[in-house]
């Protein structure tokens, strides 16, 4: 019988494979960002002096609170003090993309034991993000290391972008040239319309998974074959 879920299918398709190979984004994709956007915001107010009110709201926020850019969530709230938001956007900028901060990060749910499925049905698994190494290349390996993905292993892939200046699809574009070396592309996993369009349309045969967790303003509408997921738990 046909696997329902997804998830099934791309392991079951791994096993027929010659080589296969699954691709999964990182941030907001086998990572939530939400612990380290809250950690940044109330260090924001601790730490710089914000009008009460609005270090009230932070108080009060929880890591599900946390959407995809930290000046929405406070203006989702009603706070509309310019200086104090253009404060915030340039202290989170400075913080965000580091590697220190990239640690707080938690792994989606069931994201550890997924990957590492793919690697038991012999799949390598490939980690490309749009962090970039100078930045936040250490933080990333030591945070895949923490958590328990696989990673010190021959079958795991990372792929960082090379200076952070880059944009992250162009970054993606390159990448998804050099994908079909590695092997077959059964699977890939991203939080970005844009970059699961991009994926979808590269790699017809492969299942494209989005994963409805947060993505940047203003998306185009997904590739009708992706299927969304809200994370990486499975029924067996
Ligand atoms: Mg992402």
């Amino acid at each position: 019988m046909a696997a329902d879920d997804i998830l099934d299918q791309i392991l079951d398709e791994c096993r027929r494979a010659d080589r296969p190979v699954v691709v999964f984004d990182l941030d907001s994709t086998l990572f939530s960002t939400a612990a380290r956007n809250l950690r940044i915001l109330t260090e924001f107010a601790a730490e710089t002096g914000v009008p009460p009110a609005m270090a009230a709201d932070i108080a009060r926020l929880g890591v599900d609170d946390m959407g995809w850019n930290v000046v929405q969530d406070l203006q989702k709230r009603g706070h509309a003090d310019a200086d104090s938001l253009a404060r915030l956007r340039a202290y989170w900028f400075e913080r965000f993309f580091t590697n220190e901060y990239c640690q707080l990060d938690d792994p989606m749910p069931g994201a550890v034991r997924y990957c590492h499925d793919c690697c038991d049905v012999g799949a390598t698994v490939y980690y490309l993000t749009g962090r970039d190494e100078p930045g936040m290349g250490d933080g990333t390996r030591a945070s895949l290391r923490k958590h328990g993905f696989p990673f010190d292993v021959p079958h795991a892939t990372l792929r960082l972008k090379p200076r952070f200046e880059m944009a992250d699809l162009e970054f993606k574009r390159e990448v998804v040239a050099e994908l079909p070396a590695f092997g077959e592309i059964v699977g890939c996993f991203e939080n970005e319309p844009v970059n699961a369009n991009l994926f979808a349309a590269a790699f017809p045969a492969a299942h494209m998974v989005f994963l409805e967790t947060v993505h940047s303003p203003d998306p185009p509408p997904l590739h009708p074959r992706i299927v969304r997921r809200r994370d990486f738990l499975r029924a067996k």
